[in-house]
């Protein structure tokens, strides 16, 4: 059996000696095994993350660019194949595997910009001879929690960030699917980082609680499911740490009655069904707004989503794979019969799905369920499958509020060709990411990324400057060079306005 090893200088193997199997969603088999970590495992790791840091953020910013630019260069090389080793490990199709690697790339490439954005404030003559300056340094030690939906693009979300900006980093990925943030890790240093730099431990709440407490590291980065989110927000900071904890999602479509429908149910496809709904940006919710709009869009909603094609991760021509493990296919049906039950329309059904030939896959076929309301607990709560919910609301002051309303606040969208309708829109709702006739609006790499409400804990996005922010602290100095006169004129002055 395949084994996955934590990535670190010093004690590969698990002192516990646990270990965790990694499925294969499509074929339904365990493909390999990850080692479980502990408290002491992670110490070794924190001791060689103490001993490489101080040199790597005394490294000029320009020569920490240079191994973002390699990194970057021998990523695009090994894109096929770390897609392939996702893809295996997740079930998502290998395109949106590519995806996934690619949108965590472009947040290299942020970072390799890290000469202009880690540039300081400078003000000349702040009082009679004095200025003031401030400057980004990095915290020390950074780690990073992250869930199994994108085993690439979120660990480069944080270790991109968090090391470009000079600080050593440890990786908690997913034991789920844990094969490509190692290799990512192992590709980092042939990109020539420092051995130690990045080190992956892997884990489960035991090793999670390890990092929490650990005294030496300064700052946690969480993203996955709200009460864990939760949690690891209120024990990291009770420990003293800076924590961002990202959460779950439960993302609203509203459709306006002037929107393109046929281009609406286009993205909905997409973005509701694509990755088996295991995405924190999916749009599960759709709302249409007002009950011809609602017809109109069910009727051609129904031939579209009966057109998906269900299919093992690596078909070329499936539109989704399988989701990620067993337990997650039983709990995504058993929200499919609590919605029924709480008395929404199933119209179509995806329960007991079976792929010809992958029969032990855990495949579940895509879903419509017509009629929810806001009380219903499967609305409530995240399924995070290829369901997709229709909520119909009476008029556009409904459809702000329910969004705004839900526990969670990631993303939203509306679709509509009126530009007041989508700009008030955009300003009123309660919800951290809002897409204008864009279903997924995951922002671009210079921008940040974070959602409100339950969908995040902490004040600071991911990446762009609010990422920046997260990983360093600001120093301000104020300095005076005194001409030694000694005749009293130098004589310190606090600067003020006047
Ligand atoms: P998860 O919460 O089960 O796991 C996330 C991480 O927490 C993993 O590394 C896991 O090992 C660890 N963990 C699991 N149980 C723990 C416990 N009891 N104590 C401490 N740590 C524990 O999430 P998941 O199922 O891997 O990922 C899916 C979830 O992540 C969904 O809710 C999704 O919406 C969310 N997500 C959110 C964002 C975002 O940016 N808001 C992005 C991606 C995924």
């Amino acid at each position: 059996m395949r084994q996955v090893n934590h990535f670190m200088v010093d004690g590969a193997a698990s002192s516990a000696g646990r270990k965790h199997q990694i499925w294969n969603p499509s074929t339904g088999e365990v493909q390999a095994e990850v080692a479980l970590g502990d408290a002491v495992l992670l110490d070794k790791a924190v001791a060689t993350a103490k001993k490489v840091q101080p040199a790597w953020a005394a490294t000029n910013p320009q020569k920490r660019a240079r191994v973002m630019f390699k990194f970057k260069e021998l990523i695009e090389q090994n894109m096929q194949e770390l897609a392939e080793l996702l893809s295996s490990e997740h079930g998502k199709v290998v395109d949106d595997a590519k995806g996934d690697v690619q949108r965590g790339l472009e947040v290299i490439e942020y970072a390799c910009g890290i000469p202009q954005v880690l540039k300081g404030e400078y003000t000349l003559g702040a009082g009679p001879g004095i200025d003031v300056y401030s400057s980004r340094q990095p915290l020390g030690i950074g780690a990073g929690i992250t869930p199994f939906n994108f085993p690439a693009m979120i660990p480069m979300w944080m270790f991109g960030m968090a090391i470009a900006a000079g600080n050593a980093f440890i990786l908690k990925p997913s034991e789920r699917d844990p094969s490509v943030p190692v290799r990512l890790a192992e590709l980092f240093v042939e990109a020539g980082a420092p051995e130690g730099l990045l080190q992956v431990v892997h884990g489960d709440k035991e090793m999670v609680d390890a990092i929490l407490d650990h005294a030496d590291i300064a700052a946690i980065s969480f993203v996955g499911s709200s009460d864990i989110a939760h949690y690891v927000y209120k024990r990291g900071v009770d420990n003293g740490k800076r924590v961002q904890a990202m959460g779950g999602a439960k993302n609203h479509g509203i459709v306006m009655p002037d929107a393109d429908l046929d281009q609406v149910v286009n993205d909905l496809a997409g973005a509701a069904f694509g990755s088996a709904g295991e995405r924190c940006m999916a749009l599960p919710v759709v709302v249409p707004v007002g009950e011809d709009t609602a017809e109109r869009l069910k009727e051609k909603l129904i031939p579209a989503i009966n057109a998906l094609r269900v299919g093992v991760s690596n078909d070329p021509d499936a539109h989704y794979g399988p989701v990620v493990t067993p337990e997650h296919k039983a709990r995504v049906e058993e929200w499919i019969t609590i919605a029924e039950q709480e008395g929404g329309d199933i119209v179509i059904d995806g329960r007991g799905f079976e792929l010809q030939g992958h029969e032990k896959g855990f495949f579940i076929g895509p879903t419509l369920i017509d009629n929810v309301t806001p009380q219903m607990k499967s609305y409530q709560e995240e399924i995070f499958g290829p369901v997709l919910q229709i909520v119909r609301a009476k008029d556009f002051e409904e459809a702000v509020k329910l969004p705004s309303d839900h526990q969670y606040g990631n993303g939203v969208a509306i679709f509509t060709r009126n530009g007041h309708a989508a700009r008030e829109f955009a300003s009123r709702v309660n919800v951290g990411m809002v897409g204008i006739n864009v279903p997924i609006p995951v922002p671009v790499s210079y921008h940040s990324f974070g959602g409100w409400k339950r969908s995040g804990f902490g004040d600071t996005d991911q990446y762009g400057t609010e990422g920046l922010k997260f990983w360093t602290k600001v120093k301000k100095v104020t300095q005076r060079w005194p001409d030694g006169g000694g005749d009293g004129s130098n004589a310190f002055v606090i600067p003020t306005m006047g």
